[in-house]
């Protein structure tokens, strides 16, 4: 049922309702007046037939008795009330009426059409009832209440009208009753009102909520009722309009994101497929369809089998169900692999697959593809670039091993005092330098006209042992040289018969001298160089350190000359004379040899100097230190041991073995002839002093004061003489006082 029937079945039936109550209300209370009149005129009746039928003491008999007292007493009764009163007998005979009714005294009463009255006059019950007369114009109400005289002895009944009661009392219920029926009448038109009222508001609310909401169901996201009323449809209106301004917002939201979405989807790099629990291919994204290598149109509503061919990571056939996708399907679990996807053009592409379960009924998958060929080819690029750099790290390691080695060798050679040490050192390092390569260093010598060969290493010797300088030409030119086969280089003179091989000559140079040459040989002959591109690094290493250990050498080797020679005669001075002395002194006790030695000092010397000058004297310095040199042994140390003063040390010469050769001394300087500047200088002559150790001392000190002890006897006794072994150490002989004591 509708609610608009609804609404006015329940408002009618109220009115209904209201109008029932009404009307069993009113009939109630007609009921009850006529009860309540009925019950007063029995109650007046019993008093009248009470008063009748009563015998007062002064009276000779009842009022019933009497029949005129009782005509006076109706008469005065209805006087009184203006109502009729009959009384009648036992026989229903009237006996007293009101007056202007008289014609009915004696006549019996028979208005009674149930025949109340002789009802009431058998059993003394009152009752009421209607007369019907043809005398009177409308009906009268009546009750018969019976007259008593003793107890249930009726002798007549007394008819007493109520209809004034009755018509009160109806007239009451009447006006009642048009209350009740306005009302209902009223009721009802409030009713029907209210629901017109109602139902036009309702239905205006309804159908503005029904259109709002048809429109809302057909799409229109601007649906409003836009109702101002302050009603409930009002509320319900504002409700509903908040409601799809909301859901206005929420649509364009969800539009802004699918759009963002679907924005992100056509952007992102990656492949994004769809597809549904049967594995046919709902949507694909401009990424995935570049990856597939196929036009959109041609992937999606397709089966992804027939459209995404995967392949295991090394480009093999995937087994049955062992895809990604298969298995994502199969478990609605995610699955992610690398494959690679064969294209159409039969390229294959690594990409990694992963695969997403859907969340929804009828299952599906997101599968996303990753193409990572660019990050295969950076790790093969990696990898490549990590052989290089383990190729670098070799070469490094073994550049770092020469260096080393290098650095060892540069030590080596600082420590070496002499050449022969420094080319032992060289001739012992190279091969670990050069592997198999055989080789020399050369060394050009002080005159700088011959080159020598100072160290070789290797089974090939491919070079002369000596050469003129002229000979190679790396000292030629002064730059690396090398020959081989196929070369146009020309081969060094100093290169032997070394099977065609190819060979490399590298000056020695430092401190701006060329210091002579190292050479390499190749191992066999071949017809590139290469051999000495390997070695070229370690070459130049080589030859810097040599040439520098070299230089220094040489260099120290001049200083040492220096500070050791005594630069007028080249004989050694002092200095080296007393630091050989003890070593050699050493060596002697050792072996158990004697030690001579030997002072000399010119004679008259400052005479001479006066007579032919300085440098006639410095020219006679030289003479003799030339006839010493010629005279000595190698062993021997021939010194200037100061000023015209030379000393001679002789190991493993014995006292009397030395003056001889004192004496010889002496006799070669007496025979030298000297001129200077085409000047005859004339004689000169020398004293000798020898002593010699173990008998004139054991110690250096004691030896030379032996020495200076015979020399000095030699002045003393005349010059030109040879005084050897003179005594023992004199512990109070002073080198300071023995000349004066000589002279
Ligand atoms: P005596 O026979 O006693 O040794 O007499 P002398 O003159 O040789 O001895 P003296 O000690 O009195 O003189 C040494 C001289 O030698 C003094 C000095 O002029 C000279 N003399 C020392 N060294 C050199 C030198 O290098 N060149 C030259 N021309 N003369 C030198
Ligand atoms: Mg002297
Ligand atoms: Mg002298």
């Amino acid at each position: 049922m509708r609610i608009r029937t609804q609404i006015i079945a329940t408002l009618l039936s109220a009115a209904t309702l209201i109008g029932l109550v009404g009307v069993i209300a009113i009939f109630s209370q007609m009921s009850l007046t006529r009860s309540a009149a009925l019950a007063e005129a029995t109650s007046v009746g019993q008093q009248l037939a009470e008063t009748i039928a009563f015998k007062a003491s002064d009276a000779p008999r009842p009022l019933f008795d009497r029949l005129e007292a009782l005509r006076d007493f109706v008469t005065a009764q209805h006087r009184l009330s203006k109502r009729d009163l009959v009384v009648v007998d036992r026989g229903k005979i009237i006996l007293a009426d009101v007056p202007g009714e008289e014609q009915n005294l004696g006549k019996p009463f028979d208005h009674d059409s149930g025949n109340e009255v002789g009802r009431t006059l058998d059993d003394g019950q009152p009752r009421d009832f209607v007369e019907d007369s043809k005398d009177v114009s409308e009906a009268i109400d009546l009750v018969a209440v019976p007259i008593v005289v003793a107890p249930g002895k009726v002798v007549g009944a007394v008819l007493f009208e109520y209809t004034p009661l009755l018509r009160a009392a109806q007239n009451r219920t009447n006006t009642m009753l048009w209350v009740v029926g306005l009302s209902t009448a009223a009721a009802m038109l409030i009713a029907t009102l209210s629901a017109f009222l109602l139902l036009s508001r309702f239905g205006a609310g309804l159908s503005g909520l029904n259109k709002g909401i048809e429109a809302l169901a057909r799409g229109e996201a601007g649906a409003r009722i836009g109702r101002v009323s302050k009603d409930e449809f009002g509320k319900l209106a504002r409700g509903f309009d908040n409601m799809a301004s909301e859901l206005e917002s929420s649509r364009r939201q969800l539009v802004d994101q699918k759009a963002y979405i679907e924005d992100i989807v056509h952007t992102v790099a990656e492949g994004i497929v769809v597809i549904d629990g049967e594995g046919r291919i709902v949507s694909v994204n401009p990424a995935a369809a570049d990856i597939a290598g196929r036009h959109a149109s041609k992937i999606e509503g397709h089966d992804w089998r027939s459209v995404l061919e995967m392949r295991g990571p090394s480009g093999d056939r995937l087994a049955q169900g062992a895809s990604p996708v298969e298995l994502a399907l199969a478990t609605g679990r995610r699955h992610q692999a690398e494959v690679r996807l064969a294209k159409p053009d039969a390229s294959q592409m690594p990409v990694v697959a992963s695969c997403n379960p859907l969340n929804r009924a009828g299952g599906g998958i997101v599968l996303t593809l990753s193409d990572i060929s660019e990050l295969r080819s950076a790790e093969r690029a990696v990898s490549d670039r990590a052989e290089e750099l383990a190729v670098l790290n070799r070469e490094l390691k073994e550049t770092s091993q020469a260096t080393n080695r290098l650095v060892k060798l540069g030590e080596l050679l600082q420590a070496c005092v002499t050449f022969q040490e420094a080319f032992s050192v060289v001739g012992s390092a190279m091969p670990d330098f050069f592997g198999g390569l055989s080789g020399t260093v050369h060394l050009t010598s002080a005159s700088r006209n011959l080159v020598e060969e100072m160290a070789h290493w290797g089974d090939i010797r491919s070079s002369v042992g000596q050469f003129s300088p002229e000979d190679c030409w790396a000292l030629r030119r002064g730059q690396q040289h090398v020959a081989g086969p196929g070369m146009l280089t020309p081969r060094c003179n100093h290169i032997v018969e070394n099977g065609g091989r190819g060979y490399v000559c590298m000056p020695l140079a430092a401190q701006g001298e060329t210091l002579g040459i190292v050479h390499l040989c190749e191992p066999a002959a071949a017809d590139s160089p290469d051999w000495l591109v390997e070695q070229q690094q370690v070459l130049r290493g080589v030859v810097d350190t040599l040439a520098l250990a070299l230089a220094n050498l040489r260099l120290r080797e001049t200083l040492r000359q220096q500070s050791i020679r005594d630069p007028n005669t080249g004989l050694y001075n002092r200095r080296y004379l007393e630091e050989t002395s003890s070593r050699e002194l050493r060596r002697m006790e050792r072996s158990g040899q004697p030690m001579a030695m030997v002072m000399l000092d010119v004679d008259h010397f400052k005479q001479f100097n006066d007579t032919f000058g300085h440098e006639a004297g410095d020219l006679v310095l030289k003479q003799v230190a030339s006839t010493l040199l010629d005279h000595a042994r190698e062993s021997d140390v021939v010194s200037r041991y100061g000023g015209e003063e030379f000393a001679l040390m002789m190991p493993g010469t014995s006292l009397a073995d030395a003056a001889e050769r004192a004496e010889a001394l002496r006799k070669a300087i007496k025979q030298l002839h000297l001129t200077h500047r085409g000047r005859t200088l004339g004689t000169i002559t020398a004293s000798f002093g020898v002593s010699a150790f173990p008998d004139l001392g054991a110690s250096w000190v004691e030896i030379v004061n032996a020495a200076d002890r015979s020399l000095y006897q030699a002045k003393a006794d005349g010059r030109d003489r040879v005084v050897a072994g003179l005594g023992k150490v004199d512990p109070d002989w002073d080198i300071s006082t023995a000349g004066q004591k000589a002279g």
